[in-house]
């Protein structure tokens, strides 16, 4: 267990004003957990009811929307002819944040319920000192992840299907996944932590009621994704937030929501001169995708 506890054993009026003041603030970045209130979670859910402009939620995006960009072979990857390792399988993808968030403020800073507390409809997200934003980050390592996962055969689920919209909320967002009865999801982000600080970070639900069901099972994927992301990437384990790279979260929406098995990543602080040239690359974007595909293969094949 980390800090994080005490967000949660807050009074409830608390988190109505951090959030109310985050609001004000107008820019949220997708920080770590420390000194972070709930209200500024970088994963939050979406509205009930949102506006059907912004909120683009959908299933399956067009053809179209595919990584030009064909990834290598690796070795999750059967040789043709090989039955495909997730056939009749579904998995949620959540690309954090959207790339024209900061343009409708007041969406963007309305409360919506998170499971225990009021936080806001979604942040900005972080960007890099270079001013690569997160928001773009999150969208092509989910390009990359859809296409390494359709050629397994599975289906995905998206909770956006462009980096040009506003939204959805995070609440929404999850329950996009559950409604598309995902057999497991993965929330991608990128972290806005102290410059000085290295690595990834896997943030895990705690049990709070809707996500019952699915503690344990998040618990078993956020181990696949861990030993993935080590193996797979250079990326090392966060050096700031929590343990060996684990650190569990009740202040989000996208976990306290989930009834699939969920782990949300912050892949690498965007903040971090090192990390930020891995972050920004196609090559490492790959290499995400490559590591969340060979976690999400052991976690439904296994
Ligand atoms: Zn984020």
């Amino acid at each position: 267990m980390t800090g994080d506890w005490r967000w949660f054993r807050l009074p409830r009026q608390a988190f109505a004003l951090a959030a109310a003041l985050t609001a004000g603030l107008g820019l949220s970045a997708c920080g770590s957990s420390a000194g972070r209130p709930a209200a500024a979670g970088p994963q939050a859910a979406a509205p009930s009811v949102a506006s059907p402009a912004r909120a683009t939620s959908g299933t399956t995006p067009p053809a179209s929307a595919t990584p030009s960009a064909s990834a290598t072979p690796s070795a999750a990857t059967p040789p043709a002819g090989a039955a495909k390792p997730l056939a009749g399988k579904i998995i949620g993808i959540d690309p954090g944040h959207n790339g024209r968030n900061g343009t409708d403020p007041s969406f963007l800073n309305h409360l919506i319920w998170n499971g225990r507390e009021w936080e806001t409809c979604d942040t900005t997200g972080a960007q890099t000192d270079s001013g690569y934003p997160e928001p773009l980050f999150t969208w092509r390592v989910a390009r990359f992840l859809r296409a390494d996962l359709r050629r397994d055969g599975a289906q995905v689920v998206m909770t956006r299907t462009s980096n040009r919209g506003v939204g959805p909320c995070v609440n929404r967002r999850a329950k996009i996944l559950n409604r598309g009865h995902a057999n497991v999801a993965i929330d991608i982000h990128g972290d806005g932590g102290p410059a000085s600080g290295r690595g990834f970070a896997i943030l895990e639900p705690i049990r709070d009621g809707p996500n019952d069901r699915v503690i344990s099972s998040s618990e078993r994927f956020g181990r696949d994704v861990r030993r993935a992301f080590l193996r797979h990437t250079s990326m090392p384990e966060s050096s700031y937030d929590g343990v060996h790279g684990i650190t569990y979260r009740g202040d989000l929406a996208g976990l306290n929501l989930t009834r699939v098995p969920k782990v949300l990543i912050e892949c690498g602080n965007m903040r971090n001169a090192a990390d930020a040239r891995l972050l920004t690359s196609a090559w490492f974007q790959r290499r995400i995708a490559r590591a969340l595909l060979a976690a999400i293969i052991r976690f439904l094949t296994r």
